[in-house]
This record gives structure tokens, C-alpha cells and sequence, in this order.
């Protein structure tokens, strides 16, 4: 990279896009962010993630880096999921700050000048938020609203509604993002996580250039289940209020029992015992359960890479 002049306390950008059967969008999204990016202080590299596409994704990125050096591809073994795609492109993005963005053109690399302003202005996490929802349809609008007030209680972290992962960060967020390990990775509940001083951008939301959306609803509840499995102790809070509702359930049979005089010795004796050890049980294993992953396994694997040197 040769260095453009900068005044700012940062002098390189990463823009990294995940891919999944987008080679109807990769070219204009590489003609959109590079004709922006010559107007920036900062040297850019544009980081594309193929997501294991079975279209031409792989080949465009290819010929995008053959005659752009500031393109770099990252090709994983399958289709891991957008959150490990992003994972995938943070982990081989080297700017002093780095943006993920959609590679449908949903989110418009338009507003990049004004994340970095908020940056220039002390943001060490700069959120893109849609100020209006108007192109998704009134389930998907419905269900995202209910997603954020719950998973804000559950979780105890604030997540901004209306944002997606359209978000722009300084070096020492992303590194400290990377040095989380999930299970399932859910990049909004990392980033809420980490913490860092954040500020926002208001951006209409438009609609996809071209190709079909990726998302199916099972997936997005795929995404709201892997939130509450990581990042929610809602679960051991459940297993713990079942547990005192049971162990009390129990006392109060044995009191009333005492109190009433009903006995019919070892039967009833046996039932109190088996009640209460089961409510015991259920709170032992709530303070047992906890969040580590369970398992080790990587959260992608990458095939191969071009435009690295
Ligand atoms: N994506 C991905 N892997 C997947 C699904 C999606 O990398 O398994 C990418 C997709 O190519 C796009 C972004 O994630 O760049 C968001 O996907 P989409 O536009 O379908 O989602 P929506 O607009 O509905 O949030
Ligand atoms: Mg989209």
C-alpha cells in the first residue's frame, strides 16, 4: 500500500463484503465503493468473502483482483452463514479502520464519508441505522422489532435497533471482537459486547440491486436463536426459577401436609423427597450451565485467497 497523505489519526480503510451467490452485484459494488474511495484520505482495500457461492461469485472477485490491487478475495470451503463470512473477512482485514457492508448495495457505501467523520470525531464504533423500514415487509419489520426489545432484556447488552451490519470500526474494536470466542457467532451482540464509544448514521434502506435476498425466515430465527444461545443467561434464569418453583412447591405440600394432618406415611413421604431433590436438581444445574462454546471447532475454514501478498 502506498500512503495517501492524512491528517486523521488513521490512514487505512478495509471494506469488507460477505458473498453468497452475488455475481449479479460484485462488479457495481466494487464500481461504487472504489469511485468513493478515491475521494477519501485513506488507502482502501476492499475485501470480498465468497460465502462458498455456487454461482460466479469467485470467478468475478477474481478478475476484480487481477486488474485491482487493492482487491482481495477470501473464498471459503462452503457456506458457512453471513455472521462467519463477516468473521472470516474482519480476521483478514489490516486498515486502521474497517467497514462491513452488504454486498446487494443495501447498505450504500454513500454514507461511508460520514462514518468516518463520526470516527474523526472521537466514535471508536460508528453503526449505520435505517431510518426507516419501509422496503421490508410487515412480518420481517414485526419480528426485528420484537427481536431487539427481547434480546435486549435477555442479553442485558445494548444492541441498537435498526442496525444490521452495516458498521464501521476502529482497529482496536475489531481486535478486541476477534479475541471472542463463539460458538455461533453473532456479530451485533459482539460488537454490544466489547463496548467501545459508538455514534450513529441514519441511512434510507434501499432495496436490493439485483439477485434474490439470502435470508430466508428460518435463517433470520437461526440468527435470533444463536443471539439468545451465546449471548443470554436467559436460559439458567429459566432452569433456576423452575427449580425454586419446585423445591417450594414441595415445602409447601410438606407444610400443609403438617399443618392439615394428612399422612399416609411412606408414599407421601417418598413423593415430598423425589419433589424437592428434582427442584434441587434444577437449580444445581443452573449455576452448572454456563456459555462457554461447546464445541472447538473453527468458525470457518477458508479455501483459498487471492490478491494477498
Ligand atoms: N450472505 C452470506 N452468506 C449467507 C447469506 C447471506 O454471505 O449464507 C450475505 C449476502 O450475500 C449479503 C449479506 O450477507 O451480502 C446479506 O444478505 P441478504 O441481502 O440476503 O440479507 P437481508 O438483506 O435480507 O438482510
Ligand atoms: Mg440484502
Amino acid at each position: 500500500m502506498s500512503q495517501k497523505g492524512s491528517r486523521l489519526p488513521f490512514s487505512s480503510l478495509s471494506v469488507v463484503v460477505p458473498c453468497f451467490n452475488e455475481d449479479a452485484n460484485v462488479i457495481e459494488i466494487h464500481r461504487r465503493i472504489t469511485s468513493l474511495c478515491r475521494e477519501l484520505p485513506l488507502e482502501c482495500e476492499l475485501i470480498f468473502v465468497d460465502d462458498g457461492s455456487s454461482d460466479n461469485t469467485w470467478k468475478c472477485i477474481v478478475e476484480l483482483a487481477s486488474t485491482d490491487s487493492a482487491v482481495r478475495g477470501v473464498r471459503l470451503s462452503r457456506n458457512f452463514g453471513q455472521q462467519e463470512a463477516l468473521l472470516a473477512g474482519l480476521e483478514s482485514s489490516r486498515g486502521d479502520l474497517v467497514v462491513t457492508l452488504d454486498a446487494d448495495l443495501q447498505d450504500p457505501p454513500e454514507v461511508l464519508p460520514e462514518m468516518i467523520t463520526q470516527a474523526e470525531k472521537g466514535a471508536f464504533v460508528v453503526y449505520g441505522r435505517r431510518n426507516r423500514r419501509r422496503h421490508d415487509p410487515i412480518l420481517k419489520r414485526f419480528f426485528a422489532a420484537s427481536f431487539y426489545a427481547v434480546i435486549r432484556r435477555a442479553t442485558g447488552l445494548d444492541i441498537p435497533a435498526n442496525t444490521g451490519e452495516f458498521r464501521l470500526a476502529r482497529r482496536e474494536v475489531i481486535n478486541a471482537v476477534l479475541r471472542l470466542r463463539e460458538g455461533r457467532p453473532f456479530l451485533r451482540g459482539m460488537f454490544a459486547w466489547v463496548g467501545f464509544t459508538r455514534a450513529y448514521v441514519e441511512y434510507e434502506r434501499p432495496e436490493r440491486f439485483a439477485g434474490q435476498p439470502k435470508f430466508t425466515f428460518s435463517r433470520s430465527l437461526q440468527l435470533a436463536l444463536d443471539a439468545f444461545v451465546s449471548f443470554s443467561a436467559l436460559k439458567q434464569r429459566l432452569l433456576f426459577l423452575l427449580g425454586v418453583f419446585v423445591l417450594a412447591f414441595a415445602v409447601a405440600a410438606v407444610l400443609s401436609a403438617g399443618i392439615f394432618g394428612v399422612s399416609d406415611g411412606l408414599n407421601q413421604a417418598l413423593f415430598f423427597v423425589l419433589l424437592g431433590s428434582f427442584g434441587a436438581y434444577l437449580v444445581i444445574l443452573s449455576f452448572l450451565s454456563n456459555d462457554a462454546p461447546n464445541s472447538q471447532r473453527p468458525n470457518f475454514i477458508v479455501q483459498e485467497t487471492v490478491g494477498y501478498s
